[in-house]
């Protein structure tokens, strides 16, 4: 091996946490180098990570193009639009979610070339002493050397030993957003984030979803009103959720699977065409460290970090779902802007109080702050507001008036702590809300401040105000 190339930032990893924290290094002055090895199914490389080629993108792709779909079914005619027999064209479809997710990863590749970043494809292994040694894909192999490494090598689903990934029929997220059919019966194992989305998009799309939760409770992560309302509406709209299902066992054959599994009632099976197993992902370190870097992993198999992201070994960081907290790629992004900016010797700060979270369901979830089971558990005085959008003219206008807006704030500072929505749009509407947390806002800040009409955020403004029964559009309960 030739001398080691030097460079200031090594980030392994090139997903939202790897690639930003990638171009502030650069816009920070420094030299950087940025490994990915991530793998497209045709074998090609590209960076963004699970985030771009195989999650949130791929998966806002089809939501959208689903959610027409149903809605062109429908709700066409409600709005006095005739269409004419509908027809799905599923490869169609398919296309645009690739293209989609080309054009974004190129993009990255362009934005790292911009800022000046050496990108490279292929596998980073930290050897000690911050030296990198990158396996290309043509298996040719150099060693790097940096000041600074950022280890930001994401995660993978996790695979139940009952239920093995076979690729067609029992399949993880990434499979089913290339499904090539709609799949006559789908089972989703799990009812999170990542299963709700993906159920949603086959249902709207024709199959018949049963959802199997191992849980008594319905998304144990959301504000328990939000969640019921959410779980209302989903089986409503079809999704046969089945709550206390722990699978025990699967067996695939030629004519599908048959899924077995326990519940309150005892033993249960169902027979479906596929299975999509969505019950979590698990750290990915798999190659990336050598003996003797100093790096050292907790019992789940986390990357262990400070609340700087800085790992046990000198120099060495690790951000995103590689390292404990909520696996979102707009936290990973945080971290690694956050890492860029102290190695450069500025301040960088991620408030892990605040990350909002959203599911992209129809009605659309999002959240910010503490839920109102959490404010009671700690003995918190608060008030709550809740404001329907049936009562908002702009729901109402787009026939998408399902859902509320639930603000908590401090009984006695009124201090915001907590904002919950469920309807169009919750996961713009919930900015706002960050951002008025952000700066410590109270109800009142809310209340004085005008919202345009007729839009939806007013029901994040008329939510401020029921808090104080002082709701114009709604009732005051
Ligand atoms: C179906 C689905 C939908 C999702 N939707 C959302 C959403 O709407 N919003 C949201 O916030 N989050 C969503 N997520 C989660 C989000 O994708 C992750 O939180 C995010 O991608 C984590 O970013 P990361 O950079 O830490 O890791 P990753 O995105 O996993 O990127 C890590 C990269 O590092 C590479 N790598 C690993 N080891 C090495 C090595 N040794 N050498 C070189 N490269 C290496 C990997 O190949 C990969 O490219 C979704 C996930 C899924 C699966």
């Amino acid at each position: 091996m030739a001398d080691a190339a030097s460079y200031d930032v090594i980030v392994i990893g090139g997903g939202p946490a790897g690639y930003p924290a990638a171009i502030r290094a650069a816009q920070n002055g420094l030299k950087v180098a940025c490994i990915d090895g991530w793998k497209n199914r045709d074998g090609s490389n590209a960076f963004g990570g699970t985030c771009l080629n195989a999650g949130c993108i791929p998966s806002k792709a089809l939501l959208e193009s689903s959610e027409l779909y149903h809605r062109a079914q429908h709700e066409f005619a409600t709005h006095g639009i005739k269409a004419g027999a509908l027809t799905l064209d599923l490869a169609a479809m398919q296309r645009r979610r690739a293209t989609i997710v080309k054009g974004m990863t190129g993009g990255i590749a362009s934005l790292l070339k911009a800022a000046g970043v050496t990108a490279i494809f292929g596998n980073g292994r930290l050897l000690p002493g911050r030296k990198v040694e990158v396996t290309a894909p043509d298996g040719s192999r150099q060693e790097l050397a940096a000041r600074h490494v950022i280890l930001a090598s994401g995660s993978v689903p996790v695979e139940l030993k009952v239920l093995p990934f076979d690729g067609r029929q029992i399949v993880d997220s990434w499979g089913a957003l290339e499904f090539d059919a709609v799949p006559q019966r789908l089972c989703v194992i799990g009812a999170g984030v990542i299963g709700l989305e993906l159920g949603s998009v086959w249902k709207r799309l024709g199959a018949e979803v049963i959802v199997l939760e191992a849980l008594e409770k319905f998304l144990v992560i959301a504000d328990q009103q939000l969640a019921g309302e959410a779980a209302r509406h989903f089986r409503k709209q079809g999704l046969d959720i089945r709550l206390g299902a722990r699978v025990t066992a699967a067996k695939a054959g030629k004519d599908g699977v048959t899924v077995s599994y326990t519940d309150a009632k005892g033993e249960q099976s169902l027979q479906v065409d596929q299975v999509v197993v969505a019950v979590g992902r698990r750290p990915f370190t798999s190659g990336l460290l050598a003996e003797g870097t100093g790096v050292t992993l907790d019992e789940r198999g986390f990357i262990q970090v400070d609340e700087h992201c800085h790992t046990a070994a000198e120099n060495v960081w690790a951000v995103g779902d590689v390292v404990r907290g909520p696996m979102l790629a707009h936290k990973g992004k945080e971290e690694g802007i956050a890492v860029a900016e102290r190695i450069a010797g500025r301040y960088g700060h991620v408030n892990y109080a605040l990350i909002p979270s959203v599911i992209y369901t129809a009605p659309e979830i999002a959240w910010v702050g503490q839920t109102e089971e959490q404010l009671k558990a700690a003995g918190v005085g608060y008030k709550s507001g809740v404001f329907p959008f049936a009562a908002s003219g702009r729901a109402r206008a787009m026939e998408a008036s399902a859902g509320f807006v639930k603000l908590l704030a401090d009984k006695s500072t009124d201090e915001i702590l907590g904002v919950h929505i469920i309807g169009p749009m919750a996961g713009e509407l919930i900015a706002e809300a960050v951002l008025a947390m952000e700066f410590r806002a109270s109800a009142e800040d809310l209340q004085r401040t005008i919202h345009a009409h007729p839009t939806l955020s007013e029901a994040v403004h008329e939510a401020a105000l029921a808090a104080d029964k002082r709701a114009i559009d709604s009732l005051n309960r």
